[in-house]
């Protein structure tokens, strides 16, 4: 008997210090401001005194048939513990019900159930000492339950199937760690009842529900995969939970983006080319509108805010408000920065369909001639045609619809010098689509190379023909994305296809754009000169349009530079347009590369080009992009 209760009191500490565990890690870590917190402080609460009392109960046992002070003890001991004990399954059971996100679903009837049925068990605990209900001592101070026990076990086991049942009909709801926890915390709560009731003695309850928690506090409470630990706001992947678990449970969401339209301004006022400073500077603002666990960082620039059920109501209201803030600068360290942004609210599911649409949304470039700052509604509609073009883009690969255009380009004294090749997309649902449309979306989705591969594939089989050799042409140029350049596997994917179509690589010459950013010349350029190395000639294409990045005309190699057509109309226009291109080509001519000008219309400009020792011209005046043949044609009727 002693031995029981030895180990009984052992039982018992090791469960307080497991509570403990949980509520320390609990408040360390600041998980207390989600209902789902409180409610999961409160369980712990609970147990925790259920505990205590059980201690001081096993504690004055032994003395209860001596001494009046110790039976008196014991009296409130198990007083207490009735009444604290019957709120503990209701509390777990509300505990579940946030944990999934189903506290919207409580209705009317659903509440009066689940609360009356808590009072009536409190109130039979609570008036034992008149009613003797629950239990009784008799007159030799040996304790007796009552029918109220029962009652109260059986208000518990209601509660216990109320949150399984909530639990699995959020199943799809939950990552796979939570079903995982959960179930387990049910299975072993069971167990200790179970153990419990079949012998008295064994106090298991108690130990196997604080085991239980910690696995929920492991698992459920611990937030660490979901949030960034110096803003506090949820990251992608929560974002994607989250919200998949709005749509299951059916809540009321409506999801703003705001999104920093000038973010290269932190730079420039920090110094600092870490991005995520920009979350630290809205961090306490965009927590006083909304608490944090509703804010999604979801890259550097884009912040996602969720407003579930009620909130939805003021959505406008909050997007408006948001706007209006930003009209005033932030304050970064004593410096004040103006951030200028566009913010844009769409309904889920209405206007966006899952949690990947919303996702897309935040990471999608926002409409080229974009001047508004608040994005609803019809707005919308640029999100509808990006996901056409998108689809466009499958279908095209799949369905052959993808073509090549060949636009010629002439030395400057008229003789035929090459064509640069144009990629086409005939869509069989949209209609044709243009390269400045779908190229962006292509290597969004990681298609580029691809299409690229596509282009150089079809050029290939064009000089095969001979064609091009007949007509003397020194070159085709392909365009390629630096996102594809950059692919591992690169050089190996062109210089398979050059040497399956058995082509003379001198007659390629790769066009790849000034104004991306790239991150890593080095590379690029290692990679430009392995091909050069190799026979491929190299333009740099755009020039003039970039960030006024002189590093890649000094890091590249190029064989041409190709000067943006947007210089040359800027000459037309003004005094300053002309000194631009002016001393845009004298510098090339500098350096010693060949210059190309696209973008030529007129009579009047190849005169122009002709002063300034332009060596290649590319334009309208002498034709547009046309299809193979046609441009077969076109060539045999000029020559
Ligand atoms: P880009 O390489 O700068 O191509 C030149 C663009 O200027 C072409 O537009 C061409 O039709 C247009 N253009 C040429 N001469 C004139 C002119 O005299 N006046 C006017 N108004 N426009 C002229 P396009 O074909 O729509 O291509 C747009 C962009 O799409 C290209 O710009 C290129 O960056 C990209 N692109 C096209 N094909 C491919 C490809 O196969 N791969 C990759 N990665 N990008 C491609
Ligand atoms: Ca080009
Ligand atoms: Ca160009």
């Amino acid at each position: 008997m002693t031995e029981i209760r030895l180990y009984r009191m052992e039982m018992y500490v090791v469960a307080l210090l497991l509570i403990f565990t949980n509520l320390l890690y609990t408040f360390v870590q600041n998980r207390t401001d989600k209902p789902q917190n409180k409610f999961f402080i409160s369980v712990n609460g609970i147990v925790l005194i259920n505990i205590i009392t059980s201690i001081l109960e096993e504690y004055i046992e032994t003395q209860i048939m001596i001494s009046n002070k110790a039976f008196i003890l014991k009296n409130i001991m198990n007083y207490l513990y009735f009444i604290i004990h019957a709120m503990l399954c209701p509390m777990f059971a509300m505990y579940v019900v946030y944990a999934v996100g189903k506290q919207h679903k409580r209705t009317w009837s659903n509440n009066l159930l689940f609360g009356g049925l808590f009072i009536a068990t409190e109130i039979i605990a609570v008036s034992n000492p008149l009613t003797n209900w629950v239990y009784t001592f008799d007159s030799n101070r040996v304790f007796h339950r009552s029918w109220g026990v029962y009652s109260i076990y059986l208000a518990a086991a209601f509660y216990y199937i109320y949150a399984v049942v909530t639990l699995f009909s959020s199943w799809n709801a939950l990552t796979k760690k939570r079903r995982v926890s959960m179930v387990y915390f049910f299975l072993i709560v069971m167990f200790g009842v179970l153990i419990q009731m079949l012998n008295a003695e064994i106090r298991s309850e108690l130990f196997s529900e604080a085991l239980g928690l910690l696995g929920v506090m492991v698992a459920v409470e611990n937030e660490d995969d979901r949030i960034d630990v110096n803003t506090g706001f949820c990251n992608r992947k929560a974002l994607l939970n989250d919200i998949k678990s709005h749509i299951v449970n059916r809540r009321k969401l409506t999801v703003l983006n705001i999104r920093i339209t000038n973010p290269e301004i932190i730079q420039r006022a920090t110094g600092k080319a870490n991005m995520d400073i920009l979350a630290d500077i809205l961090a306490d603002y965009l927590k006083s509108v909304i608490p944090r666990y509703q804010i999604y960082n979801v890259n550097p620039e884009s912040f996602i805010l969720t407003l579930v059920d009620k909130q939805t109501e003021n959505a406008l209201t909050l997007a408006q408000k948001i706007s209006r803030r930003f009209e005033l600068p932030f304050d970064s360290g004593g410096t004040e920065l103006l951030l200028n942004t566009v913010v844009i609210k769409a309904d889920v599911p209405d206007e966006l369909k899952s949690a990947e649409d919303v996702l897309s949304m935040a990471d999608q470039s926002l409409p080229k001639n974009n001047t508004k700052t608040l994005l609803i509604g019809e707005d919308l509609s640029y999100l509808l045609r990006r996901t056409a073009v998108e689809e466009a883009i499958s279908r095209g690969i799949t369905e052959r619809t993808f073509e090549v255009y060949y636009q010629p380009t002439y030395h400057i004294k008229g003789k035929l010098h090459g064509a640069e090749a144009l990629i086409r997309l005939h869509d069989s649902v949209i209609g044709n689509v243009f390269p400045d449309e779908f190229i962006p979306v292509a290597e969004q989705m990681g298609m580029i190379d691809i299409l690229d591969n596509f282009v150089f594939s079809e050029v290939c089989r064009f000089l095969l023909s001979g064609i091009p050799d007949s007509f003397q042409m020194d070159c085709i140029n392909v365009n390629l994305s630096v996102m594809h350049c950059m692919q591992p596997d690169f050089i190996e994917q062109i210089n398979q296809i050059a040497e399956r179509f058995g082509i003379d690589k001198r007659s390629i010459n790769f066009e790849i754009t000034e104004s991306i950013a790239a991150s890593d010349y080095g590379l690029l350029s290692s990679i430009v000169n392995v091909l050069k190395s190799e026979g491929y000639q190299f333009s740099m294409d755009d020039y003039g349009t970039g960030y006024s990045n002189m590093e890649s005309i000094f890091s590249l190699d190029f064989d041409v530079v190709k000067i943006d057509k947007s210089i040359l109309w800027n000459a037309e226009k003004s005094e300053i347009g002309r000194i631009v291109l002016e001393n845009t080509v004298h510098m090339v001519r500098q350096m010693h590369r060949k210059i190309l000008v696209e973008g030529v219309e007129t009579s009047e400009q190849i005169a122009l080009l002709d002063t300034l020792g332009v060596d290649y011209l590319q334009g309208y005046f002498f034709s547009r992009p046309v299809p193979k043949e046609d441009f077969v044609a076109y060539i045999q009727k000029a020559n």
